[in-house]
């Protein structure tokens, strides 16, 4: 990358894939868990989405845990 990134928007998490803690970008996405359409907008749920900044691999964890 050739701009800076602010050290605010990562955080150090374990990574499953890298076996140990590693820096991670944190986003919070809106996942739709229905495939029908008709009721899409009542059934998306906020995921709490963390990519590993070594491997790359997304991990989403639901962040309603009914
Ligand atoms: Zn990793």
């Amino acid at each position: 990358m050739a701009s800076k990134t602010p050290h605010s928007d990562g955080m150090t998490e374990l990574c499953e894939n890298c076996g140990q803690e590693t820096a991670h970008s944190v986003s919070v996405e809106l996942k739709t868990e229905s495939s029908k359409s008709e009721n899409s907008e009542f059934s998306r749920e906020p995921y709490r989405v963390t990519e590993c900044r070594s491997c790359g691999t997304e991990t989403s964890q639901r962040m309603n845990n009914a």
